[in-house]
């Protein structure tokens, strides 16, 4: 049997995350999909192609161009809005993202908690809205495009540091909700920006990881704030949280969002069952272990584990290495595509 694709790229990517029939499983990943060979080939080298918003469109694009998946995600970082609040950044090189140097927190309590004058105008914020405008000009009929706007949880690691945080959460519940309330405004405006430059949907990361934080805070903190960002952001959302996940993702399911990207830490077919069809799932595919380190055949097997679970889109768990070789990333979409004539 041969597989016949009907649909184009985007309206696989859209459709997958209503829920809604497609004509095979969309290649998708909501986070980063460049690699030190991507850069080179198009001349769009990190730290630059980060703040540059031609360089930043080059590279994004090769995610559909050279590797043929079904989306392009080009905010590679979990920093461009730390960045713009004013944070101190830690820029790196080509091998490495850029980070916030979270030792020295910008704020201490939600008093502090505001958007700064001058961060619309930001470099680092005009390069997400102006790369998004580019590829949606460029590719935006073909391909679905992807934004990202971090969720409030991130953003208080970053400017408040992670340690004072997570301390916060313990000692004053109701400060740190009062922070996270006030920090949700960032990435709603944010997110409503990225709209207007053309992203069909968002990613928004959410760091309350498995090994942070417990499912019941999860519940406690963060699923009525997400629920809300769902009602109040106009496109489909797609949450984000690394690590073993499967004991918020009942809660997770009831936040209305489209889209959970899952770490490998969970197996695909218990987090299908949790999900019990509230939420689409995507990722799972294991970065270090399996990306990063082994070959295609390999990647084929747990491609084709994750389409026997009934997961929506596939993808790696996050964002993939940088020296990761373009043959094993090469290897998802065409695995999909080999168990689509079977199944
Ligand atoms: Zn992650």
């Amino acid at each position: 049997m041969t597989l016949v694709e009907t649909m184009k790229p985007r309206e696989r990517v859209l459709n997958a995350l209503a829920g809604k029939p497609v004509d095979r499983t969309p290649v998708s990943n909501p986070t980063n999909v460049a690699t030190v060979e991507l850069m080179d080939l198009v001349k769009a080298p990190f730290p630059e192609a980060n703040r540059d918003p031609e360089m930043n469109a080059r590279l994004a694009a090769t995610g559909y161009t050279e590797l043929g998946f079904d989306s392009i995600m080009p905010v590679f970082s979990i920093i461009q809005e730390s960045s713009a609040l004013g944070c101190e950044m830690q820029w790196e090189t080509k091998d490495n993202w850029p980070t916030v140097r979270m030792y020295n927190p910008i704020w201490s309590g939600p008093e502090d908690v505001h958007i700064p004058q001058g961060f619309w105008s930001h470099k680092d914020i005009v390069v997400v809205l102006k790369s998004l405008e580019i590829l949606q000009k460029e590719y935006g009929d073909q391909v679905a495009v992807i934004g990202k706007s971090m969720g409030p949880w991130t953003l208080a690691y970053h400017v408040f540091g992670v340690e004072k945080f997570l301390l916060m959460s313990i000692d004053d519940p109701d400060k740190t909700k009062r922070c996270l309330d006030k920090l949700k405004e960032i990435s709603v405006a944010f997110a409503l920006a990225q709209i207007e430059s053309g992203a069909d949907a968002l990613t928004f990361p959410d760091h309350a990881t498995g090994d942070l934080v417990s499912g019941e805070y999860y519940r406690k903190f963060l699923m009525e704030l997400h629920q809300e960002m769902e009602e109040r952001i106009p496109c489909p959302l797609i949450l984000h949280i690394c690590g073993k996940t499967v004991d918020r993702l009942g809660y997770i399911a009831q936040t209305g969002m489209a889209a959970f990207h899952i770490d490998s830490k969970n197996d695909p077919h218990e987090a299908m069952e949790i999900a019990d069809g509230k939420i689409r799932l995507v990722g799972n595919l294991n970065n270090p272990e399996l990306l990063y380190s082994k070959n295609p055949e390999d990647i084929r097997e747990a491609v084709f584990n994750c389409l026997d679970a009934g997961m929506n889109l596939i993808a790696p768990e996050c964002a993939i290495p940088l020296a990761t070789k373009l043959e094993n990333l090469l290897a998802i979409p065409e695995a999909v595509k080999e168990w689509h004539k079977t199944h």
